[in-house]
């Protein structure tokens, strides 16, 4: 884009609508095309054209969707990898054996599960503190010089607990440890962890970047670029779990509508949840959006213009009740994952398992973009039969 210096500066949503301005300068297309080479020729002089060498780091669609994202967040710099998963396998396999973490006790469970044993395989220790408990159960876990990562997940999935994040940053730079936010549910559009003091933001690209269930990835980014940070990239770059560039190119295609999906799905989610709080079929309905959710002040300072298209209903009836309702949905489909543009519905405790300190009554809402009333009535209608 041509500009003067005393042009007025876009807002990112509309930067973010144009892919930041992606016009192709070979072919004047305003869709940021496909580039899939995975190697680039040599110039006569044997240097690198543009510093490209090889796709693994320097593919052009991945270099091009990773800048649009540092921007989203305000970071230095992001990598895409994979999976939300390895994204965030790589901030843990960049600490060094006797390296301590901290997280929360609720978080995406299979994150939980994996770190928990792999801090065994790699000689490191976790402190899981009481995700009840805020910041206080944070503050009683982490151990001065020894914790080197604070990880959290703030909404926290299923239950959408809240840590604020400005306290957490604090407390995690007291201790000489760095802070990590899994932004996944709360997304760019409605927190900004980098501006609150976190170091590394990661997303599980799979659900509102990518917003359509037709793609995996995960993102991390970094305010700056620390001698941490250099280690992560070494695990993105020989690591190898980085992202295809037909799905970069996919996920560059989602964002330019990333938040207008966004602020839909959480005026939609606020409106079901004040619909369904007091439910005669419902024990409780869990959303950061209420004024009885016990951190709604946190909500209020933290997540801005929405507080997120998930939330989760505790059902009467118990583990049973909470699958009848699952299962009676006929618009809402019964299957894992959020952040799309459909609306699905998961009981929970079936997919962790009893050892899950999830409640066997809760069923998982991701809202998406049909209108929150056809969703409303196919809740109803389930809660009647159920
Ligand atoms: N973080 C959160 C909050 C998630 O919900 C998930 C997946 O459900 C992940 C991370 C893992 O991401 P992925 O499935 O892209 O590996």
């Amino acid at each position: 884009m041509s500009a003067n210096s005393d042009d007025p500066k876009p807002s990112l949503e509309s930067l973010l609508a144009q892919a930041l301005h992606g016009v192709d300068p070979a072919s004047g297309s305003i869709v940021p095309p496909l580039q899939p080479g995975t190697t680039f020729q040599r110039l006569p002089d044997g240097s690198a054209p543009q510093g490209r060498v090889y796709g693994r780091d320097h593919g052009v669609t991945l270099q091009q969707a990773e800048e649009i994202l540092a921007e989203l967040e305000g970071g230095e710099e992001a990598l895409l990898f994979a999976s939300g998963m390895a994204a965030a396998m790589a901030v843990v396999q960049s600490l060094k054996p006797g390296d301590r973490i901290a997280a929360p006790s609720v978080m995406y469970w299979a994150l939980r599960s994996w770190m928990v044993a792999f801090a065994d395989t790699w000689g490191l220790a976790i402190d899981l503190f009481d995700a009840e408990e805020g910041e206080e159960g944070l503050e009683k876990v982490i151990r001065p010089g020894e914790t080197k990562l604070v990880w959290i997940e703030t909404p926290a999935n299923p239950t959408w607990h809240l840590l604020d994040i400005r306290r957490c940053a604090h407390l995690a730079h007291q201790a000489g440890a760095l802070l990590a936010v899994d932004s996944t549910v709360s997304t760019p559009v409605l927190t900004q962890p980098l501006e609150l003091g976190a170091d590394i933001v990661m997303h599980s690209a799979t659900k509102y970047l990518g917003g359509h269930s037709d793609l995996l990835a995960g993102v991390l980014v970094t305010r700056r670029r620390d001698g941490f940070w250099q280690r992560l990239r070494e695990q993105h770059l020989n690591g190898g779990g980085v992202l295809g560039a037909f799905e970069c190119w996919l996920l560059i295609r989602s964002l330019r509508t990333l938040f207008v999906r966004v602020r839909q799905a959480s005026t939609s989610a606020l409106t079901i949840a004040r619909h369904f709080e007091g439910h005669p079929g419902l024990e409780a309905v869990l959303y950061p959006g209420l004024p009885s959710h016990p951190r709604h002040d946190v909500a209020l300072r933290q997540m801005a213009g929405g507080f997120g298209g998930m939330l989760s209903l505790r059902c009467k009836g118990g583990f049973e009740g909470a699958k009848r309702v699952a299962s009676g949905c006929k618009l809402i489909i019964e299957a894992t994952s959020l952040g799309g543009v459909e609306s699905l519905i998961e009981h929970r405790k079936a997919v962790e398992g009893a050892e899950s300190p999830i409640p066997d009554d809760l069923l998982r809402l991701s809202v998406g973009l049909e209108r929150p009333e056809d969703l409303i009535a196919d809740l109803e209608q389930a809660l009647a039969k159920a």
